[in-house]
C-alpha cells in the first residue's frame, strides 16, 4: 500500500516523501506557509504575516488565524 504524502501548501499528493519533499523545493522551496490573499509562501508564520501587513494591509485585521 502506498501511504500519500500531501503537501502542506498546496494539498498535492505524493507517493513518496522523496517526491513531496523535491516537490517542495521546486515549487515552494520547503515554504509551507502560504499567504491566504496571494499564495506566496513562506519559512515561517511570522515571516507570511510580515509581508501580509506590507502588501494586504493586514493590521486592519484580527491575527488570530
Ligand atoms: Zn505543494
Ligand atoms: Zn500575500
Amino acid at each position: 500500500m502506498f501511504k500519500k504524502h500531501e503537501c502542506e501548501a498546496c494539498g498535492s499528493k505524493f507517493r513518496k516523501v522523496e517526491e513531496l519533499m523535491q516537490h517542495q523545493q521546486v515549487t515552494h522551496e520547503r515554504r509551507l506557509y502560504m499567504c491566504s490573499k496571494c499564495n506566496m509562501g513562506f519559512e515561517g508564520m511570522e515571516q507570511m504575516r510580515d509581508h501580509a501587513k506590507k502588501f494586504h494591509s493586514y493590521n486592519r485585521m484580527k491575527e488570530k488565524v
